[in-house]
């Protein structure tokens, strides 16, 4: 099982619980949560929502139970993931 794609929808509430689960995948800015460059296969660093642009190699398969972890504890359910 592998986490495959993760996004962030609108609404984050800024108040860091994912980076605490997940530190690898997101990063918690000054008014939002993205997804880190170093995870993705464009380099970029945004929340993901417009392209959903899969993990880069194994990310999603070596940290799926944190990935997880921080959209299960998100206090408003904006972290969105597909896995297979
Ligand atoms: S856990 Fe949810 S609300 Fe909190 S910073 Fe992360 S995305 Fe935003």
């Amino acid at each position: 099982m592998a986490v495959t794609k993760v996004w962030i929808e609108e609404g984050c509430i800024v108040c860091n619980a994912c980076e605490t689960a997940c530190p690898e995948v997101f990063h918690v800015t000054e008014d939002s949560c993205v997804i880190r460059a170093e995870v993705r296969p464009d380099g970029a660093s945004d929340p993901n929502l417009a392209s959903k642009l899969p993990l880069t190699a194994s990310v999603g398969a070596d940290l799926e139970s944190q990935i997880i972890e921080a959209a299960e504890g998100c206090p408003v359910e904006v972290i969105k993931f597909e896995k297979v």
